[in-house]
């Protein structure tokens, strides 16, 4: 019995340690199938952050918005296009055709007589007749006609190239290639160059103010207009839009108002909000000379409250003839005028009216008018103008 007892107590000792280790193995499988916390968090923040499972893209108010929004105030708002005008430089050789009128008949017509084997006194009466025809002037007809005899005899004729070159130089020197071309806009003391524009209603004064903006700014000047024309309806308005095309500001005051005081608030605008020039439309009123110089006078003197004048041009019609010259001189002696503006020399065959007006006025033609076009208005030079009437 005591043998029966020892063996079943052996055999359940080791089926309890088998049980034991069956258990043991168990559990150990259990927790390596499981890993630890730590790694668990690890896999779960990968998974998140897996560049091939983004996450839904929530935008915050920091974020930009995906495309940009244009406020509807801009949306509203008009595209102005700011025109870039042509440089000056190179415009009369540009407009040169456009004085075949005044080519063919001052500049071939005094070609061929040059050019004829014998210059006696009837072709040189021909010639002065040829220049008093294109306004040249009596004087200055005279002077030119002198000093082409006196070449010529000396000189000879017999070489038809040598007549000609003679032609030109004496032309030249008619002209005046020593006289002081510039537009005067430099101002004193940092202020603006003022430049005053005149001239009879109809001559194309406000249509120079407008292309001298241009020109101005073709040359990376700052501009801004006086409509001192108070009293032409139009003229303020056509003024503004000559200004807009090129981004230049107009100064203008109610309409039949006084000059005076536009002309003053312009240049008073000029000096604020620093331009480099500014450019005064005035009225073209002949009324009396009186009046004009009461008018003209006026607007000069208090404009120079605020800065002085720099350059006051006076325009001139060059179809009008004898008629826009003595216009001209009761102007001069209205104002100090320091330079011509001669429009409208496309349409005539009267080139001479530039030496005519010149001597009439002793002052110097400083811009030619070519044509309507906003970029027709051309600085004189008189070598190029005078082959263009020779060519
Ligand atoms: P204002 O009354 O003196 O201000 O004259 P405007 O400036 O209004 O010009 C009168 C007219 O002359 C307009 O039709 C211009 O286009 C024209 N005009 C101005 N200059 C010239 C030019 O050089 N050539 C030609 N053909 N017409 C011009």
């Amino acid at each position: 019995m005591d043998v029966t007892l020892e063996i079943l107590i052996v055999a359940l000792v080791a089926l309890v340690a088998l049980v034991g280790v069956g258990a043991g193995l168990f559990v150990s499988r259990g927790r390596k199938e499981l890993p630890p916390p730590e790694v668990l968090d690890e896999i779960t923040t990968e998974t998140i952050e897996h560049p091939e499972h983004p996450e839904p893209h929530l935008a915050s108010e920091d974020e930009e918005p995906p495309f940009e929004e244009v406020p509807a105030d801009e949306k509203a708002a008009p595209t102005t296009t700011i025109e870039r005008p042509e440089a000056p430089g190179g415009r009369l050789a540009r407009l040169r055709a456009r004085l075949s009128r005044s080519n063919s008949s001052l500049g071939k017509g005094l070609l061929a007589l040059i050019g004829r084997e014998k210059l006696d006194d009837d072709v040189w009466e021909e010639i002065e007749d040829t220049l008093l025809a294109a306004d040249v002037g009596v004087q200055p007809t005279q002077d030119l006609v002198e000093s082409l005899r006196t070449r010529l005899r000396v000189e000879g004729v017999a070489d038809p190239e040598r007549a000609r070159q003679v032609l030109r130089d004496e032309l030249v020197a008619a002209v005046g290639p020593e006289l002081d071309r510039t537009l005067h806009t430099v101002g004193d003391d940092g202020k603006p160059g003022v430049v005053l524009v005149v001239g009879v209603n109809g001559t194309g004064k406000t249509t120079t103010v407008g292309r001298l903006a241009r020109v101005l700014v073709a040359e990376d000047r700052s501009v801004l207009l006086g409509a001192a024309d108070t009293f032409r309806a139009a003229a303020a308005d056509q003024l503004q839009t000559w200004g807009e095309r090129v981004g230049v500001p107009t100064v203008r005051g109610p309409e039949g108002g006084d000059p005076a005081s536009v002309g003053f608030d312009a240049v008073k605008q000029g000096i604020a909000d620093g331009v480099d020039v500014v450019l005064v439309d005035t009225a073209g009123r002949l009324h009396t000379k009186a009046g004009l110089m009461d008018e003209l006078g006026k607007v000069k003197r208090v404009i120079e409250k605020q800065a002085p004048v720099t350059e006051v041009l006076l325009v001139i019609d060059a179809t009008t003839g004898q008629n826009g010259m003595t216009q001209a001189k009761i102007f001069s002696e209205v104002v100090d005028v320091s330079g011509v503006v001669l429009t409208k020399l496309d349409g005539t065959a009267k080139g001479g009216i530039v030496i005519g007006v010149q001597r009439t006025l002793g002052v110097p033609v400083k811009f030619v008018g070519l044509g309507e076009g906003a970029d027709d208005l051309a600085p004189f030079d008189p070598a190029e103008f005078v082959d263009a009437l020779l060519s």
